[in-house]
């Protein structure tokens, strides 16, 4: 069955990058995702390779830094997780700051939790039309869960769970 990108059902695809998993530091991210009232549809641990890297960084794929990310992103597993919300994709951008981690915003993830451009922890999809090619490229389809989640009545007005 065809994954859905609407309303509430809109989803993202965040990796827990090597650096995340080296410094202990999935609880503090996962916390960050859950208290923001975001639904948790997908996670697994796994290993990048070079071909999936290629495709998923495509658009730094000539840049000169690619090899050096390419590395650091097989240097240990990352965890795939696959998020849910209205405009999650939007929110989950805002949650982990911009790339360049010494400079992101206080209270970000990555303003909170690193110094580098290239270990900045979390890679999140950068728009819908992205997200809808990052969640297949990392989870089958069984590896998605569709479920309801109580608290999802305080989290939105019924308005915005229409
Ligand atoms: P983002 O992850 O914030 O969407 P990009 O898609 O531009 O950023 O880049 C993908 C990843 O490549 C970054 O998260 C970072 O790990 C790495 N990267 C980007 N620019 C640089 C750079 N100038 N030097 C080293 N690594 C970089």
């Amino acid at each position: 069955m065809a994954l859905v990108f609407d309303g509430i059902k809109e989803k993202t695809l965040v990796l827990i990058k090597p650096d995340g998993i080296q410094r202990g530091l999935v609880g503090e991210v996962m916390k960050r995702f859950e208290q923001k009232g975001l639904k948790v549809v997908g996670m697994k641990m796994m290993s990048l390779d070079e071909a999936v890297l290629r495709e998923h960084y495509a658009h730094i794929a000539d840049k000169p830094f690619f090899p050096g990310v390419s590395k650091f992103m097989q240097s240990s597993p990352v965890i795939a997780i696959c998020l849910e919300g209205l405009e999650v994709v939007q929110a989950v951008r805002i949650l982990c700051g911009i790339t360049k981690a010494r400079e992101a915003e206080a209270g970000s993830i990555r303003g909170d939790l690193a110094m580098s451009v290239a270990c900045n922890v979390v890679h999140a999809s950068d728009s819908v039309e992205t997200a809808m090619k990052e969640v297949p490229r990392f989870f089958n389809p069984d590896e998605i869960f569709s479920y309801d989640k109580s608290e999802f009545v305080n989290v939105y007005t019924e308005d915005e769970r229409e």
